[in-house]
């Protein structure tokens, strides 16, 4: 179904660009190629648009982040994925932002929507498409296969009307990961088309999501966050943010992060961020005379439930005094608060997680362009790319840069046809 139809030609069409996928990727792309002389098709196979898109942030959207580098992202080809963050695009990312209309405010290192209100941007990024000429939008129209023939692409479209076929001189896949909204998807279905085409996929996994806790001993604090960090025991990397309790386990920005980087199922927890292991020992130390209570500063740096389980675990009597507590109690606490370790299970349904980690190789794409270097005129954009980033801004980022990358190659090329004209 065609949705909207803005083909007023204004100017001569040099190309008719297909774009696979109305999530911020192919949403993105559309808007930053207007203007330019393409003939441009969205295909969405939902009813509606950026359907992810509107969760995301917890329906108020992290689009940004002030710590950005490779480091915050993974891929099979971390060499690659380098040469990828030499595009000054990855500096600039707050200037595709705002060429893209979105207003925003600095939640510590976050760029949080102004709105806060994921729904409603997403319905302003449909208005501004709607104006746009040059362009269709088809809601309800699934692309099943693609292949080329003499140099173009054939599309086959599913939609509400049937089954057709439409030729394409440019297609932009930026169909996403493997958790996709009202789809049951398989590994085969969500990366055919692209392996329709030549391509290839890396392993994928579930990224970003809950992890359970074997014999969870905190089920009782469910709803509680914290600020504290979580270690993975197997390769030692560390991610310090709020970590939230839940019933089964753990998640909050930290676990979802730490989902993303861990590679076995031995987990350590500090419970406190504020200061290190050293200070509070010593603090510590120097409240054992007199009749501090335990309570009292353990509550400068956890939640009040934390504190009383903490407490439980070397004493019967919660108003415990720190000179009461002996070396081998004291052990105890410093092991629990800096170093408690348990065995966390991941949740391994991508409908559980946030993103896919794996996707097309980076080897298989020109770093500098996004073009496909198997089947020239054919793009990647967004999740569907082996690249995944943490949590809190970076995969909305990797979408807008990707797509203004592909939007960049796309004009140059539009001027290199007007120069040779
Ligand atoms: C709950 C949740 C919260 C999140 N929060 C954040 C956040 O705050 N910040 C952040 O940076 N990231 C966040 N993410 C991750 C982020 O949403 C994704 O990484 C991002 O949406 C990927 O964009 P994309 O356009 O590449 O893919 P998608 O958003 O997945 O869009 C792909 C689109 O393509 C369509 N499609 C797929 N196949 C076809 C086909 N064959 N034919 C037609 N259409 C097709 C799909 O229906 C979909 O609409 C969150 C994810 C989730 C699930």
């Amino acid at each position: 179904m065609i949705y909207h139809l803005n083909l007023i030609m204004q100017t001569t069409c040099i190309a008719k660009i297909g774009i696979i996928g109305a999530g911020p990727s192919g949403i993105f792309l559309s808007l930053l190629i207007a203007g330019a002389p393409f003939e441009i098709h969205l295909f969405e196979q939902n009813g509606k648009i950026g359907e992810k898109l509107k969760l995301t942030g917890g329906g108020r959207m992290n689009i940004t982040n002030k710590v950005f580098s490779v480091d915050e992202f993974s891929s099979e080809n971390q060499n690659l994925l380098k040469k990828i963050f030499k595009s000054p695009w990855i500096q600039n990312r707050e200037q595709i932002f705002e060429e893209l209309g979105f207003k925003y405010f600095w939640e510590k290192n976050r760029a949080i929507l102004e709105s806060e209100n994921a729904k409603e941007e997403v319905e302003k990024l449909k208005r501004k498409l709607e104006k746009q000429q040059n362009f269709s939008l088809h809601v309800n129209s699934r692309i099943v296969s693609a292949k080329q023939e003499n140099g173009n692409y054939k599309l086959e479209i599913q939609s509400s009307d049937g089954a057709k076929e439409d030729f394409f001189d440019i297609v932009v896949i930026a169909s996403g990961g493997m958790f996709q909204i009202g789809m049951n998807t398989s590994k085969n279905t969500v990366y055919k088309l692209a392996t329709d085409l030549g391509h290839t996929v890396t392993n994928t996994n579930p990224s970003l999501s809950s992890l359970s806790i074997k014999n969870n001993p905190f089920a009782n604090f469910a709803g509680i966050s914290l600020h504290g960090t979580l270690t993975d025991l197997a390769n030692k990397i560390s991610i310090t943010d709020d970590i939230l309790f839940t019933h089964n386990g753990i998640s909050g920005p930290a676990t979802l992060d730490f989902s993303g980087i861990r590679v076995s199922n031995q987990t350590q927890i500090c419970f406190i961020s504020k200061i290190s292991e050293e200070k509070f020992i010593k603090d510590f130390q120097q409240l054992r005379t007199g009749s501090h209570g335990l309570q009292k500063l353990l509550h400068n740096f956890i939640p009040k439930r934390l504190v009383e389980w903490h407490i439980k675990q070397i004493s019967t009597n919660p108003e415990i005094k720190i000179a009461d507590i002996n070396k081998e109690k004291f052990k105890i606490l410093i092991k629990n608060l800096f170093h408690y370790q348990f065995e966390t299970i991941k949740e391994t349904r991508y409908e559980c997680a946030w993103t896919t980690r794996g996707g097309i190789p980076l080897n298989e794409i020109n770093s500098a362009t996004f073009e496909s270097k198997i089947s020239p005129n054919l793009y990647f954009a967004g999740e569907i790319l082996d690249v995944n980033g943490l949590c809190g801004g970076y995969n909305i980022s990797f979408a807008a840069i990707s797509a203004k990358i592909i939007s960049e190659a796309l004009k140059k090329r539009w001027l290199n046809a007007k120069i040779t004209a």
